[in-house]
């Protein structure tokens, strides 16, 4: 006989509408989405002119990891922090 483990109920999303702080989150996460898609866009620009898959700080190039990482990225890891927005 197996009995199914006893899971505490998982929290329920907030109904929406009456939640301050709701729609400061979609916001965030708004904003977040759109950085990310500037960065698809950065990416394939380069992809153009030849200069994806390598650090626009330090010209190395990114390893095969990285890119699997954040396929969009411009910087390699040392230099992520470092470049921000
Ligand atoms: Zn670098």
């Amino acid at each position: 006989m197996r009995e199914p483990t006893n899971q505490p109920p998982a929290p329920a999303r907030p109904a929406e509408g009456d939640q301050p702080g709701g729609a400061d989150e979609a916001v965030a996460a708004l904003e977040r989405i759109e950085a990310e898609l500037d960065e698809v866009d950065a990416a394939l620009d380069r992809l153009d002119d030849g200069t994806y898959g390598r650090c626009r700080v330090c010209d190395a190039p990114l390893s095969d990891a990285e890119l699997a990482e954040r396929p969009a990225a411009s910087t390699c890891a040392a230099h992520e922090v470092a470049a921000g927005p």
